[in-house]
């Protein structure tokens, strides 16, 4: 049976959430800003549900903004930045995912500064500790768990440093959410997540601002989201990603790295010269970013995926694009290293013969590899 090595680029459907995307699509279909019986009953689930979501994270309902996913909640929490102050100096880490770099990038090209990374992928706090003090910076965003490799942030302590300066605090937790405790994300002034990156479906996710008053109006129209976010809201979506959230976050306790550093330990000593980033970095329990000692890292994925095991070149919105990985990047890493990176990212359900299935098919494509231009000189001989 094929196994999913790449949930970090999106998850398959949670059974719990299939269920509640059915029964609200069946039930409370109707458009939550009409004005009869039906529509005020959907709008009633619709609150409901964003009081269970302020629940999840420890904060107030009326900080929840529902979205159609992470890009739309950075973008429109950079692009309200850039509509408040003309002057913005924005902190961020080096290694965010595009949908928090570019919009940075387009309002703020000239007044962002970067934490630096250290060897081991995760911030360089100590640094980050001196940057905070030394100008008014008008907003610092950062990423709980990288989606490339899985290194945590230590966002916490970074909300709450920022919070002793009075300096706002974002914090893009698309890839910590359902695998990860999340009691404590309420403390981020501005948050971000996104429903399919943990067994939700796609186009839906949420963004909390720092104050119930905050208008960001990045999509005007109608006066759907208290006037915040014009669009018909889509309960069903939320339902079933509030669904799924609440299915795994009660599965948390199981989860844990123990399958993965078997995985890279067998790898390690299987395949010599094999690197595994950030190794001894608190990190995501499921994802393992590699560096293979040979061979392009499409041609490891082609052959893989013919063996019917699913993984990644670094993030998957830079697959089929250069490959370029800016975990990598920030690492110093070489373009022959950028080529040969691949990630592996299990989920909730991953066994351990589907682990064990990996660490056979990496070392069989590699055979296969390395003699694949024996056979081509064969051939022409
Ligand atoms: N932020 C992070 C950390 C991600 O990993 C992703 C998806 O890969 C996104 C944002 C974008 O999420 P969405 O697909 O919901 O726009």
């Amino acid at each position: 049976m094929p196994a999913y090595f790449d949930h970090n680029a999106t998850t398959p459907l949670h059974p719990a959430a299939r269920e509640a995307w059915l029964l609200a699509s069946d039930q409370s279909w109707h458009n939550p800003s009409s004005l009869y019986r039906e529509a005020a009953s959907v709008k009633h689930h619709l609150e409901k549900a964003r009081e269970q979501l302020a629940d999840i994270l420890n904060t107030d309902p009326e900080r929840i903004l529902f979205t159609s996913g992470a890009t739309e909640s950075n973008n429109t929490l950079f692009h309200y930045f850039s509509r408040r102050s003309a002057n913005s100096s924005i902190l961020s880490s080096s290694i965010e995912h595009p949908s928090v770099r570019e919009p940075l990038h387009r309002h703020f090209a000239k007044t962002i500064h970067l934490i630096p990374t250290l060897a081991d992928s995760t911030l360089d706090l100590t640094t980050f500790n001196q940057q905070l003090t030394t100008q008014p910076w008008t907003l610092i965003t950062a990423m709980a768990a990288s989606n490339e490799s899985g290194t945590l942030h230590p966002w916490r302590e970074m909300a709450a440093a920022c919070r002793e300066q009075h300096i706002p605090f974002h914090c893009d937790a698309s890839q910590w959410l359902g695998k990860l405790p999340s009691d404590h994300l309420g403390e981020c002034d501005y948050l971000t997540g996104s429903a399919h990156k943990f067994g939700g479906p796609k186009g839906i996710g949420f963004l909390v601002l720092r104050d119930e008053n905050e208008r960001p109006n990045f999509l005007t129209g109608g006066p759907q989201e208290e006037g915040r976010r014009a669009g018909t809201e889509n309960y069903p979506a939320i339902a079933a990603m509030l669904a799924a959230l609440i299915a795994w976050n009660e599965n948390l306790p199981t989860a844990s790295p123990t399958q993965r550093d078997t995985f890279e330990k067998d790898l390690l000593t299987a395949l010599p010269g094999t690197r595994v980033i950030g190794q001894n970095a608190p990190r995501l329990w499921n994802t393992s970013m590699l560096i293979l000692p040979r061979h392009d890292n499409r041609k490891w994925l082609a052959r893989l995926s013919d063996r019917g095991l699913a993984i990644s070149t670094g993030s998957a919105c830079s697959a089929g694009h250069d490959g370029s990985s800016v975990v990598l990047g920030a690492l110093g890493a070489t373009p022959d290293e950028m080529r040969r990176v691949i990630r592996i990212s299990s989920g909730w359900n991953t066994t351990d013969q589907d682990w064990q299935s990996l660490t056979e098919a990496i070392m069989a494509t590699a055979t296969n590899l390395d003699q694949a231009p024996l056979q081509r000189q064969k051939i022409s001989l």
